[in-house]
């Protein structure tokens, strides 16, 4: 089954879960939970600024949008192009990958970026991805840049018990 980013690069998702045959996006209902938590997540961090230049900076006009995510929903990372190599090089180098699959990978990687740390100039963090893919972020797909919206308007529509019979935690619509 095709794999595809939708909106960031990062998140992976089974292209038949969630298009239909006309690239529609399917009923919400009809997806795994796990599915919809990351869509309905993705949708409210689109456009967010990259975690690393906001640490960095006090104006998020000076911060580039992200452009990868990884991580679970409400402890992912985001980040641009430019600090990704740093999220890379502290999963593969500094420890960070004791916290795949953990709710304290971003407040980790904050505090590990945060305390000054970096990748060497050069960290070729993506060639990297590539040799160890079993534990690592998947490697980059251009992601689809449609369907989000779809995922907004769908779950605008829902009615409070909708939601809650999916088990939609609203923490997730939080950025
Ligand atoms: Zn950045």
């Amino acid at each position: 089954m095709a794999k595809v980013s939708i909106g960031l690069r990062g998140w992976r998702f089974d292209e038949d879960e969630v298009f239909d045959e006309e690239g529609n996006v399917r009923p919400l209902v009809e997806m795994d939970d796990d599915t919809v938590y990351r869509l309905v997540r993705l949708s409210a961090i689109l456009g967010e600024p990259c975690d690393a230049c906001w640490l960095q900076e006090d104006d998020v006009e000076d911060c580039n949008a992200a452009a990868i995510v990884y991580g679970e929903p409400l402890s992912e990372v985001v980040l641009c192009e430019r600090h990704e190599a740093d999220f890379l090089y502290w999963f593969r180098e500094e420890g960070g990958s004791e916290y795949a699959g953990s709710d304290e990978l971003q407040d980790a990687f904050h505090e590990w970026f945060v305390s000054g740390n970096r990748a060497p100039e050069g960290y070729a963090g993506l060639d990297h991805v590539e040799e160890n893919p079993s534990d690592l972020p998947e490697p980059p797909t251009e992601p689809e840049q449609c369907g989000l919206d779809e995922v907004d308007e769908q779950v605008d529509e829902m009615s409070e018990a909708e939601r809650e019979a999916m088990d939609l935690d609203t923490d997730v619509f939080d950025v």
